[in-house]
């Protein structure tokens, strides 16, 4: 999801959050502050990091500054938003499910500890939202959050919860129930090719 996309997001919860607090639409502009600067954060600090210091030889990355060399900024950014429309930057540090759950325990740790921080809530909130936004995004381009689960030993993948003319209908996930989740063993999917399906399917 793009950058203004998120920021969008990010105003419609904050714009949530003042109404739940009284005064408004416009009486806690702090907590827009807040739910801005948490949205965006994420993608702030994982990316450059990711461009910059640990992912600099992987191939879109480096294509990207091959892009920028040749083309100028405009085409950079037009190839990086391809990129990751496609989502092919994968290994994101912050975008994993560790760092998801990691974010979520310590909100909740705030909300025990510090209930009347609304700002600094917001603000962790909003990236959550965030991250649920971004995974939303997954599933509906990529059909699946292999994405976030990088961090799990053994190379575990899910499998792709879209049909080849689509999301699932009511009857694929009525099959998938019934037959159970057979396969789903982190030694069978590194055995079959990267986008296999666990799930019989469409064969
Ligand atoms: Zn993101």
């Amino acid at each position: 999801m793009k950058t203004h996309e998120h920021a969008l997001i990010s105003l419609g919860y904050g714009a949530c959050v003042s109404l739940l607090l009284g005064g408004g639409l416009v009486g806690h502009p702090d907590v827009y502050l807040a739910a801005v600067l948490g949205g965006e954060c994420i993608d702030f600090i994982d990316h450059p990091l990711y461009h910059l210091v640990y992912q600099r030889s992987e191939e879109h990355v480096a294509a990207a500054w091959q892009v920028l060399k040749e083309k100028g900024p405009a085409a950079w950014v037009h190839y990086l938003g391809r990129v990751e429309d496609g989502r092919q930057f994968k290994g994101l540090i912050l975008h994993n499910i560790y760092a998801l759950i990691a974010l979520v325990m310590l909100i909740v740790v705030l909300f025990i500890a510090v209930p009347g921080e609304v700002c600094t809530l917001t603000f962790f909130t909003a990236t959550l939202v965030h991250m649920l936004t971004d995974i939303q995004g997954d599933l509906r381009i990529l059909g699946h959050i292999n994405n976030w689960l990088w961090v799990l030993p053994g190379g575990v993948r899910l499998p792709n919860l879209q049909s080849p003319t689509g999301p699932l209908s009511l009857p694929d996930v009525q099959k998938i129930f019934r037959e159970g989740f057979k396969g789903f063993l982190p030694h069978n999917c590194r055995a079959k090719n990267r986008n296999f399906t666990l799930f019989p399917l469409w064969p």
